[in-house]
């Protein structure tokens, strides 16, 4: 937004759309035609919007804007995933991934420029909070890539069929401008997206995930990390708030809404910290303990940082645990890393895009990406 006259209607769900419409003195359905033309065909002027009256053409240009924040850096990986960083402003920078599958393109969108929770593994939590995204940040991450995907793999059809909230940030500490987003990702004149393709991770903002059951139940993956709640107070502070228990029974009431009938849980595994047999012995009694959580697990390996005294968990050992989660019952994955060669997998590049200003170069060479006065761009993922 370049003043506070003008609306950058990437901010605006179709509620919010017909608002704004309203106020210029038009017709609702205008706000239809609007989201039309921005979401499903990646206009930005308002000049192409043949089918709206040029008087309404000529105020919108006034008013208005359709814009996503600038590109820092584009990478592309042998496997196809594509990362993007996009510059929020005020020395913030965050993380945007595209991983395509078989079957599916998956969109990995950050929800904050760092992250206040500050959980032990992850670089973004020991960057600190810098702030809030707007919705139109959110969103323009999937305006932006759906789009630029299209003319790239010259596709006429949708390439993005996945939203996965796995970026930098905890989306539900985030709630008021992520719930604008959400339903503009589930909007049909907008992307359409199923609510079993648009997936919240959290990291257990219990009251949160309430009220997302109730305004927009979209896929749950909860970052849990930890059997008990000396360990997870350690790796994930915020649990000494909703211990493991009230995220528990928190995730069975979710189970009532929930478009899918599991929740994923999210396991990122840590070297003789929370990988052991015992533990995963544990982990199994903690969750029966909750008759109703139907639950997958995600075992995912930590991808180390300087900063984090962490190392990742051994192949074998993951495999061991994984075999006592499926042995019990549990569907349990690993997680197989992508676009590690653009650093595109989770925690890998916010350890080295520090809060100044640097020419950063990666890849022996093989490409140069200027960071200006970045911070904390973090870890996306691959996406179960
Ligand atoms: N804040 C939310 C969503 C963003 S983090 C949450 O915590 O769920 C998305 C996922 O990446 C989380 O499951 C988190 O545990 C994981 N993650 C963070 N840092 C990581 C690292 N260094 N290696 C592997 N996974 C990491
Ligand atoms: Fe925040 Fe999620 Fe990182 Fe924890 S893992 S610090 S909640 S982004």
């Amino acid at each position: 937004m370049t003043d506070s006259a003008v609306v950058n209607l990437l901010d605006l769900d179709q509620e919010g759309l017909v608002a704004f419409c309203e106020q210029l003195g038009e017709k609702r359905f205008r706000a239809v035609q609007l989201l039309r033309w921005i979401h499903q065909r990646g206009v930005a002027d308002f000049g192409q919007m043949s089918d709206l009256a040029k008087v309404l053409r000529d105020k919108l240009a006034g008013r208005a804007i359709v814009a996503a924040p600038p590109v820092l850096s584009q990478h592309e990986s042998k496997d196809g995933t594509i990362k993007w960083l996009f510059d929020v402003g005020g020395g913030n920078a965050i993380e945007t991934v595209y991983i395509p599958e078989d079957d599916r393109g998956t969109l990995c969108i950050s929800s904050q420029a760092g992250c206040a929770v500050g959980c032990r593994f992850c670089s973004t939590g020991h960057q600190g909070f810098s702030r809030n995204l707007t919705t139109g940040e959110i969103v323009a991450q999937l305006w932006f890539a759906e789009h630029f995907l299209r003319r790239h793999l010259k596709r006429d059809e949708r390439v993005i069929t996945n939203v996965v909230m796995m970026g930098m940030g905890e989306p539900l500490q985030n709630y008021a401008r992520v719930l604008p987003a959400l339903r503009l990702m589930l909007d049909d004149q907008a992307y359409g997206l199923s609510r079993r393709r648009v997936t919240v991770s959290t990291s257990g903002v219990v009251p949160m995930i309430d009220r997302l059951a109730q305004d927009c139940p979209v896929a749950l993956a909860v970052s849990l990390h930890a059997p008990d709640d000396a360990l997870r107070d350690q790796l994930v502070p915020l649990n000494r708030k909703h211990p493991i228990d009230e995220l528990l029974a928190t995730c069975v009431a979710y189970l009532e809404h929930a478009p899918r009938d599991f929740i994923t849980f999210e396991y990122v595994m840590l070297d003789g910290v929370n990988d052991g047999p015992d533990q995963a012995r544990a982990l199994v009694e903690r969750v029966r303990a909750h008759p109703g959580l139907r639950c997958k697990f995600n075992l995912i390996p930590f991808n180390p940082f300087p900063a984090s005294g962490l190392v990742r968990s051994p192949d074998a050992r993951v495999q061991a645990f994984a075999r006592i989660l499926n042995q019990a019952g549990f569907v349990t994955t690993v997680r197989k890393t992508r676009g590690d060669d653009i650093d595109a997998a989770c925690g890998q590049l916010a350890g080295d895009v520090q809060d100044r200003t640097r020419v950063h170069e990666r890849m022996a060479g093989r490409d140069t990406i200027v960071v200006r006065r970045t911070r904390a761009a973090r870890p996306t993922k691959e996406v179960s």
